[in-house]
């Protein structure tokens, strides 16, 4: 085997998902979106229209880049001037990850990452050998400083402004400010990536990073959580100076992204269609939420438990008291009929063992209320054996 094969490990969430996945108990670990918003219907009509409409071409292999009217559609969405001809459509934007890696990242080439960050991309990373470095962060993300002072050797900083995995945290429009100066200023390339961007609950949040500085970035984007995470249909905008070498590494990835898919979005985002969709999704997602703050506002009060308030996506980060492993907690928790994912899988070096991330999104309002209440017993059980 070669020595990067050796660099690849299981993901560690997915093997918690198999140990979790018993009917009895109620998951908050995983990171699907709700089944529920899927629009099924749409999908169906949108379908037959292609079959019937473009058939043969649909089932046609097709251009690496993408097709075309997605191209557009996707630079029209973005709220910046982005050319069609810097969009490139992935099989979701985990092979966008994918085919950064390749083209950027050299056996040691340093490579910046949040703390913690999205797992996914840290698996994607490390194929290819690179030094990932942990960026110093906050509830806002990395903190400006410490990026200008990792920025001279990196190839690149991986960040994610909204909502981010797993802690749910946002940068604000200062940070974002302060970021892409030194971004300018350093000519550290950012990869942004934003798949939950448009489910924010409370006010959009700031414009991307990519917009205040598209010579610089490479944007990731996603139809996993607007529409739904089976199509595998992502993209990425990159500069002129990329562009070529990302669309020759798709090209050796798997030729294209499938083009019945394609155009079978292009079909369902007709007449507006995210501006009536995605609206639906924010209400429910907020709604548990609100129901997930609110019982464990209840349930852990006095416990010492620290967690954030996002103001959207899907996840939410909690803190357990000293003492406490979020790792050793999991195996009561499921005793108890609840599961988590652990967070120090998300951080590039050892990571914090008393962070956990919760989804919000796929239990209902009364299994969330249940699992929190599960997860308060079993944290106050680890607490009586910690000072016992
Ligand atoms: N980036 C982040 C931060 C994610 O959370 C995910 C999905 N969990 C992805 C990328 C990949 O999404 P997809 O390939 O479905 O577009």
């Amino acid at each position: 085997m070669a020595a990067r094969a050796a660099q690849m490990n299981p993901s560690v969430i997915r093997e918690i998902l198999k140990v979790t996945e018993r009917p009895e108990v109620i998951s908050l670990a995983g990171g699907l979106p709700s089944p529920e918003t899927f629009p099924v219907e749409a999908f169906e009509q949108a379908c037959a229209r292609v079959l019937q409409t473009d058939g043969r071409a649909a089932l046609q292999y097709a251009a690496s880049e993408g097709y075309g009217p997605l191209r557009e559609a996707v630079a029209a969405m973005l709220p910046w001037d982005a050319d069609p001809a810097q969009v490139l459509i992935t099989t979701g934007s985990q092979q966008g990850l994918d085919l950064i890696a390749k083209i950027l990242i050299d056996a040691g080439s340093p490579v910046l990452v949040e703390t913690p960050t999205y797992l996914g991309a840290l698996q994607a990373f490390t194929p290819m050998q690179p030094q990932v470095a942990g960026l110093r962060c906050d509830d806002e993300g990395a903190v400006p400083d410490d990026l200008a002072a990792q920025a001279a050797a990196a190839r690149f900083a991986y960040l994610l402004p909204n909502f981010q995995n797993p802690t749910g945290r946002t940068m604000g429009e200062e940070r974002r400010r302060a970021v892409v100066e030194v971004a300018v200023r350093t000519g550290l390339p950012l990869v942004e990536d934003n798949p939950y961007g448009d489910l924010w609950f409370d006010a959009p949040p700031p414009a991307p990073l990519s917009a205040r500085h598209p010579e610089g970035c490479i944007y990731l984007g996603s139809f996993s959580k607007v529409l739904a995470p089976g199509l595998r249909l992502g993209f990425l905008v990159a500069p002129k100076a990329v562009y070529p070498k990302l669309l020759q590494a798709k090209q050796a990835a798997d030729l294209h992204t499938p083009g019945f898919n394609q155009r079978v979005v292009v079909e369902v985002l007709r007449d507006g269609f995210l501006d009536r969709h995605v609206p639906t999704i924010r209400a429910l997602y907020r709604s548990r939420r609100d129901a997930m703050l609110a019982a464990l506002e209840r349930e852990m009060a006095g416990l010492g438990v620290e967690f954030g308030r996002p103001s959207g996506g899907m996840f939410l980060w909690l803190r357990l008291p000293p003492g406490i492993d979020a790792g050793a907690l999991l195996a009561q928790a499921v005793a108890r009929g609840v599961a988590f994912v652990p967070g120090a899988p998300f951080y590039p070096a050892a990571g914090d063992a008393r962070t956990l991330r919760l989804s919000f999104v796929t239990a209902s309002v009364e299994q969330i209320e249940r699992a929190v209440a599960a997860l308060a017993r079993s944290l106050q059980d680890a607490l009586q054996q910690r000072h016992g």
